[in-house]
């Protein structure tokens, strides 16, 4: 199959891309850069089965060769990068989603939309299903990020609805692994830095709000089986490790493994910020046969040798 991958140069995008053509796929990674880096698909770029095209999604794409799939990414994901332009990622979000669907309906090929947990925003419902409609606020910092992805999910359902385009909408939450830019703010990456050089780590608020974090190996192979699944599935679908920790438990936990001299200390809570957040997967094990498998533990370890290798320590 031809796929394009949007935001293929990003963190899971960069995966995505290798887990492809390992599949045998010929792979054309669509990424304007902007968080991403070519050194995520340094490995690929001289595979014959793999094109890197530089655009940003927010203007039209044209690709002659027939595409069977189009997995899109592309939308910077960590808050600290979402909000650097955020009429830039409402843009991606909207304007690019609708580029993408063209594209797709084009081609007649299947799209896959990656939303995300935020469309949950601070939970009235916890665990969160695909039922629960959230608790989003539409004016705050994360709004551009979080109601841009709820539009998202909207103009695939009107593509479907009106054009009988082949949409996947999943919701991903927090996902951690190699690769992760080190300047993104994220939690892990962040920790994992600061115990490395074993300087303060950071604790915003209290440290008793909760994410649940998956390995990307899981997470990718998420996307794949809801990429493949039967037509009738649409989602939306939770894809994401319900292993539920506080952000004070991930902070000793990182400490312990990098065997680190930092101490905590706590900052301001950012404004919006989810006090918890832990996915109901029910759906996404009956409908794909999809479970994540990694214990953080065992991803953790994996991630800091990578940023250990990244850092030259
Ligand atoms: P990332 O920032 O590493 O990757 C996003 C990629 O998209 C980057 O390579 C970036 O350069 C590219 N990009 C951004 N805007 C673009 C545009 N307008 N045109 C073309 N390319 C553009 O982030 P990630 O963690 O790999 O996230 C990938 C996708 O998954 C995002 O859509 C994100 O919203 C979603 N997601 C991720 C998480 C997570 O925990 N990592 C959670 C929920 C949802
Ligand atoms: N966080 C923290 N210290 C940091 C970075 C993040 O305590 O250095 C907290 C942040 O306030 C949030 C959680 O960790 O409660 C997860 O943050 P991240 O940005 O990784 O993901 P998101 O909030 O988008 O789920």
């Amino acid at each position: 199959m031809r796929i394009v991958v949007t935001g293929g140069a990003g963190f899971i995008g960069s995966h995505l891309c290798e887990r492809l053509i390992a599949k045998g796929n010929e792979v054309i990674c669509v990424d304007n850069l902007f968080t991403g880096s070519e050194n995520n698909i340094k490995q690929l770029l001289d595979n014959v089965h793999f094109q890197f095209i530089k655009h940003d999604i927010v203007q039209p794409l044209f690709i002659e060769e027939k595409i069977d799939q189009i997995y899109n990414l592309a939308c910077p994901a960590s808050t600290v990068q979402y909000q650097l332009n955020p009429v830039h990622t409402i843009k991606a979000n909207t304007l690019g989603v609708i580029n993408m669907l063209g594209l797709a309906r084009k081609h007649g090929a299947r799209i896959l939309q990656t939303s995300t947990s935020e469309v949950y925003g601070d939970p009235a419902v916890h665990p969160q299903p695909e039922e629960y409609h959230g608790d989003v606020n539409p004016v705050g910092p994360r709004a551009c990020y979080d109601e841009g992805k709820r539009v998202s999910e909207t103009l695939c359902f009107d593509y479907h609805r009106m054009h009988g385009l082949e949409i996947k909408i999943v919701r991903i939450f927090n996902t951690y692994g190699p690769r992760m830019a080190f300047d993104d703010g994220r939690v892990v990456s962040n920790f994992i830095i600061q115990a490395l050089k074993n300087e303060p780590i950071t604790i915003y608020g209290d440290g008793s709000q909760t994410r649940s974090f998956a390995y990307v190996d899981d997470l990718v192979l998420g996307l794949i089986a809801m990429m493949n699944s039967k037509k009738e599935i649409t989602g939306p679908i939770n894809l994401g490790n319900p292993g539920e920790k506080t952000m004070l438990e991930l902070a000793k936990q990182i400490i312990a493994l990098t065997d680190s001299s930092s101490k905590i200390v706590h900052q301001d809570l950012p404004v919006d910020d989810p006090r918890r957040r832990c996915p109901d997967i029910t759906k996404a094990k009956e409908l794909l046969e999809w479970n994540p498998t990694v214990p953080l533990e065992e991803g953790l370890k994996k991630t800091i040798t990578n940023f250990k290798t990244r850092l030259s320590l």
